[in-house]
């Protein structure tokens, strides 16, 4: 027997349209690109989003459209997720800190239709237009009066899309599961790989994250995400402070610790969101001026592992720590660590070792650790195994990529998170390596097999191989061990040369080690494993 309820499809610019209501003064704080500080609330955004909506059905923009976004936390950038997937069309946003390689395989990849983007990456796209699909329009993200000179024909200027639009709109329904944003992330192989967001996925994971962090997310409160709205939708905050009625404020461009500290101090902000690296320039800052920033109290720290003395550091000084873990692939939250009241009052050292894990799971998704063989293994802290997730709000395959599909899911339609984790029996999980070949650095993916392969192109090079090597700052860094051929001196600025001209600046290692043969495992496998421990033991 079936229930008698409605069925009303789950739409994003439904949380718009609701906080417009709702909390009509909630606020979106930005530090623009312009330069100066940007201030609006629920109700005028609902505005602008209406005449940013009618501006893309007068382009011609169509459901199932791609368009893209190239651009920082602000206003601008957030009326983009509302208006294009209010209308039916894909919301598709680009991570700045790409090569350029990889950025003219996602736009042609994705077939996106327009690019919207920051003034700041207009020389990019000038650069790359050519590589681009041939009808791709532009538009700058600014007024008249800041448009840039440019070589990029034909580009459109943001404010002039919305000027003389109406404020209102009906929106269109479709089935919840239309398809509203697109992020690519690293390939272990090569090229990057679509996560498709749903309407559906994208609220239920509102909803998610409202339930299991509302001390964060309750009308009123301030918010800050450095996480940017380029990697997995700022972690959903976009979506989830509407919703919630918390306000949010948008750092722009500059991320290092002095302009963060300033803006958390004079907007008062009560937490804020990002990934490790951020966090360690800000603690830097505290720890300069001898104080915190203003009423500044919480801290969502993800995207790699918290490191312990940060987050001893934070809590010392009375700023909880939610240490949290996910992926693009999860929309993303898997885990967060908020204590449990009966936790509340340990002693700090134990408070600390707790939220150095990973936390417990959210409603929603479902974890199982498994052997090499794929039988599940107990929850029991210290089993090991390859952690699996199952949800609605986690991918069933990749954009347009079957091939990079197939391999991360079993048979029993679970997906391969690619790390390596223990579950304890009261539920919290611990992240212990990655089997997937990657490097994290400063919250961004570097492909091992990537760099490897632009090496072994060099003709003096018998064989290598890129391990991640910790590091204070970035997290990780990668590390590039070589074996020369016979007879042959590779000279360490010859590849590191090579790697540049390749890749983004921040992705080339900072150092090569040149050994006589790489270590194997009993499959005939470079063992990185094995590679990782002689380097932490001092053996490389
Ligand atoms: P991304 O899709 O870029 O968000 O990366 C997701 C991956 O980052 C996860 O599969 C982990 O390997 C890593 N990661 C994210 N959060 C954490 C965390 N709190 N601790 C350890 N690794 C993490």
């Amino acid at each position: 027997m079936k229930g008698q309820m409605m069925h009303r499809p789950l739409k994003i610019a439904d949380i718009i349209t609701f906080a417009a209501a709702n909390y009509p003064n909630g606020e979106l704080v930005s530090v623009r690109t312009e330069g100066d500080i940007h201030r609006t609330t629920y109700r005028e955004t609902a505005h602008r989003v209406a005449q940013l909506a009618h501006g893309l059905n007068k382009l011609g923009v169509n459901p199932g459209d791609r368009i893209a976004t190239l651009a920082w936390n602000g206003y601008r950038h957030f009326e983009l997720y509302y208006a294009i997937s209010g209308i039916g069309a894909v919301c598709h946003t680009i991570n700045p800190r790409l090569s350029a390689e990889q950025m003219i395989y996602i736009v042609n990849h994705a077939k996106d239709r327009i690019l919207f983007c920051d003034t700041t990456f207009v020389p990019i796209i000038e650069k790359l237009r050519a590589h681009f699909p041939e009808d791709l329009r532009v538009v700058i993200m600014t007024d008249r009066a800041h448009m840039p000179e440019t070589s990029l024909e034909g580009a459109l200027c943001y404010e002039e899309l919305l000027d003389g639009q109406p404020q209102e709109i009906d929106w269109p329904d479709f089935d919840e599961n239309q398809a509203a944003g697109l992020c690519y992330t690293s390939g272990t192989t090569g090229n990057p790989k679509g996560t498709l967001f749903s309407h559906r996925s994208t609220l239920l994971h509102a909803f998610t994250l409202c339930i299991t962090i509302p001390k964060v997310l309750q009308e009123g409160t301030r918010i800050l995400p450095v996480v940017p709205l380029f990697h997995v939708n700022a972690w959903g905050l976009p979506y989830a402070a509407p919703l919630s009625g918390a306000s949010l404020i948008f750092p722009g461009g500059a991320l290092d610790g002095k302009s963060l500290f300033d803006l958390l101090d004079t907007e008062k902000v009560f937490s804020a969101w990002g990934v490790p690296t951020v966090w360690l320039g800000l603690m830097n800052e505290i720890n300069q001026r001898g104080r915190l920033p203003d009423g500044f109290g919480d801290v969502v720290i993800g995207g790699s592992a918290a490191p312990r003395t940060l987050i001893e550091a934070f809590e010392t000084k009375g700023v909880n720590v939610c240490h949290a873990w996910g992926m693009t692939e999860m929309s993303p939250l898997g885990t967060q660590c908020n204590l449990p009241p009966d936790m509340a009052d340990l002693p700090q050292e134990q408070r600390i070792d707790r939220k150095q894990s990973q936390g417990r799971g959210v409603f929603g998704v479902e974890m199982k650790i498994v052997d090499d063989a794929g039988n599940r293994m107990p929850h029991d802290g210290v089993s090991q195994g390859h952690l699996y997730v199952r949800g609605n709000t986690i991918t069933s395959g990749y954009f347009e990529d079957p091939e990079a599909s197939t391999p991360v899911f079993d048979r029993d339609g679970w997906f391969c998170t690619g790390d390596i984790a223990v579950i304890d029996p009261q539920g919290f999980l611990k992240i212990t390596d990655r089997s997937k070949d990657l490097i994290k650095s400063g919250g961004e993916w570097i492909s091992s097999l990537d760099l490897e392969n632009i090496v072994m192109s060099h003709p003096d090079v018998a064989n290598c191989a890129v391990i991640a090597v910790p590091d204070p700052k970035w997290d990780e860094r990668p590390l590039l061990v070589v074996v020369p051929r016979e007879d042959a001196q590779p000279q360490e600025d010859d590849l590191l040369a090579l790697l540049a001209d390749r890749l983004a600046k921040w992705q080339v290692p900072d150092e090569i080690v040149f050994v006589e043969q790489l270590p194997l495992t009993a499959t005939g496998k470079v063992s990185k494993l094995t590679l990782r421990k002689q380097h932490a033991e001092g053996g490389l």
